[in-house]
């Protein structure tokens, strides 16, 4: 199968497998696990903050970032686009009672500042009190400015606010911004990352943060039941994806533009390459004829996300030659 569902399909390599054979262990939850402490302090010191905690997944490390800074009756702005507003099974208000205040997201993914700051409660015991602005980098595949990134801090700084990045594919983006991550992690006091996305492990997220925020995480990961015992058989894993994954992204991001390239020449499809911008790749079919694609491409053994627009998402586990064969079908596919 080739699967362009998601990054997240990816599976362990030998060598991570390997090292998840061999890793030494011990129980985490007493701090006790080598392989663990080590993906943490590694994490850490890679993306510039004072401590790190490894998370059972993406929506886990953004659910303990709001409710870490945020208490009950507090708001967390976001995108209306957020991965953590809309695709979080409302966590925060759920099991934090955090309120979001989603703002409209720009079409290049960014909220206007001065929304954001008109969505500010004013200090009156009517309203809930803002506490954080929350943004995503790369959101639905596009990245935000390195000096919106600043701006965003500024901001912050002016209006009392904490600021978190739910970086599920950061680095994603700093392939894109041709930076090292930490010019992009260095604007938040939190940051959550995806180690089972592009960076390829099986499992886990990591949430970054000052030492005595991770201590916060830390007490709400147990309460939400996600303290893991034996954990650096997944760590192990992770160290892996953390330190090799950031490598090969490019390829991932030549490969979308590729594809999109190649969508683009068949009239039967509706994209604009120029909005490809890092993985994932959105297009519609002009015949509205989404579903029928999708089921034919299954049956030549490749998945995509038949929305509308249609979701084409790279990854290792797809090569450049598996897009020609995806492009080969497409064709196919409507001359049939
Ligand atoms: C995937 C994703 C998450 C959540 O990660 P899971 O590990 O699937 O829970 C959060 N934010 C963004 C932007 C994501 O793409």
């Amino acid at each position: 199968m080739i699967d362009l569902r998601s990054d997240t399909v990816t599976r362990p390599t030998r060598k991570m497998r390997e090292a998840m054979a061999t890793a030494e262990v011990g129980d985490d939850v007493y701090g006790d696990d080598p392989t663990v402490n080590s993906l943490q302090a590694y994490a850490a010191e890679r993306l510039g903050f004072e401590s790190a905690l490894f998370t059972t997944t993406g929506t886990q490390a953004n659910l303990l970032a709001i409710m870490s800074h945020c208490g009950r009756g507090d708001e967390y702005l976001c995108g209306q686009a957020a991965h953590n507003y809309r695709y979080e099974g409302g966590g925060a208000a759920v099991l934090g009672s955090v309120q979001p205040q989603p703002i409209e997201n720009n079409p290049d993914g960014s909220i206007n500042l001065d929304k954001a700051r008109a969505a500010i409660k004013p200090d009156d015991f009517h309203y809930a009190m803002t506490r954080l602005l929350s943004l995503e980098n790369t959101i639905g595949g596009k990245v935000l400015s390195l000096d919106y990134q600043h701006q965003a801090r500024v901001f912050c700084d002016e209006n009392q606010l904490q600021l978190h990045l739910d970086g599920a594919r950061v680095f994603n983006a700093a392939v894109k911004s041709n930076c090292d991550v930490t010019e992009i992690t260095k604007h938040y006091d939190s940051v959550s990352v995806c180690l089972s996305k592009g960076l390829g492990a099986p499992v886990g997220s990591l949430l970054l943060g000052s030492k005595a925020f991770i201590e916060r995480a830390t007490r709400l990961r147990k309460m939400v039941g996600g303290g893991m015992r034996q954990a650096g058989i997944l760590a192990a894993a992770g160290r892996i994806a953390l330190e090799q994954g950031p490598l090969r992204l490019h390829e991932d991001h030549e490969n979308a533009e590729y594809l999109s390239a190649g969508l683009a020449e068949m009239s039967q499809m509706e994209i604009d390459p120029a909005k490809t911008q890092t993985n994932i790749v959105y297009a519609r079919c002009r015949a509205g004829q989404a579903m029928a694609l999708r089921d034919y491409l299954t049956d030549q053994g490749i998945l995509i996300t038949a929305g509308d627009p249609i979701r084409f998402v790279t990854h290792l586990d797809v090569s450049r030659a598996n897009v020609d064969q995806l492009l080969d079908a497409i064709r196919q596919f409507y001359q049939s």
